[in-house]
């Protein structure tokens, strides 16, 4: 089966494939002549994860999915949530974006916070979406050097040390972003 996955993110495609195995030919934007960048304007994560794999699916007539994340903070609402990339505005980096997150939360005792992933996939028209979730808490200030984003600051349940501090393949093994594939790759193995 030929499928799409709407994105230009390399790291993500790679993890992907190792775990959707032979049966699904992945194809990147690029290879299916998709070079125009997708919006993102959704008010949540299934929204934007939506939006882009729909556009793809109907534009391109080819089944596709796509996904979003977000770091939600309790104390902050769930900030950063859906603008976890722009938190501290539309050119900001990982670094910029964690000194704000400290700022936000220095008089906040409860510093619960959760990475969510959502899949969104479109087969012959059908919509289905898969979700992964990893619960933990945001360190006093960033420690470790691998991963991007927010790694630095996130504590997964169960670990003293942050997500930066783990080796590529610990983190993975338990990410947001690996338990939302696995739903997806258990919907193709049944189906
Ligand atoms: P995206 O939807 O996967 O592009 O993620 C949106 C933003 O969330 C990224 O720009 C990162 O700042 C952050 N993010 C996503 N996944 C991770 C992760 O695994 N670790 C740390 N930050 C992440």
């Amino acid at each position: 089966m030929q499928l799409v996955f709407a994105t230009r993110n390399k790291n993500k495609v790679n993890e992907i494939r190792s775990v959707l195995g032979d049966d699904v030919q992945l194809k990147t934007l690029d290879e299916i002549g998709c070079f125009e960048e997708l919006e993102e304007t959704g008010a949540t994560l299934e929204e934007n994860a939506v939006q882009k794999a729909q556009y793809v699916h109907s534009k391109y007539k080819v089944n596709c999915f796509a996904d979003d994340t977000g770091l939600e903070v309790d104390a902050l609402d769930g900030r950063p949530g859906v603008r976890s990339a722009r938190y501290a505005g539309n050119d900001a980096n990982a670094q910029n974006n964690m000194k704000l997150l400290l700022k936000e939360l220095e008089d906040k005792a409860d510093r619960t916070a959760r990475f969510k992933t959502v899949i969104a996939l479109f087969v012959n028209g059908e919509e289905f979406l898969f979700e992964g979730i990893v619960e933990g808490q945001i360190a006093e200030e960033p420690r470790g050097t691998n991963g991007f984003g927010y790694d630095p600051l996130f504590i997964p349940e169960g670990e003293t040390r942050t997500f930066a501090e783990m080796k590529f393949e610990e983190k993975n093994a338990r990410s947001h972003r690996t338990l939302a594939i696995n739903g997806l790759a258990e919907f193709f193995s049944s189906n």
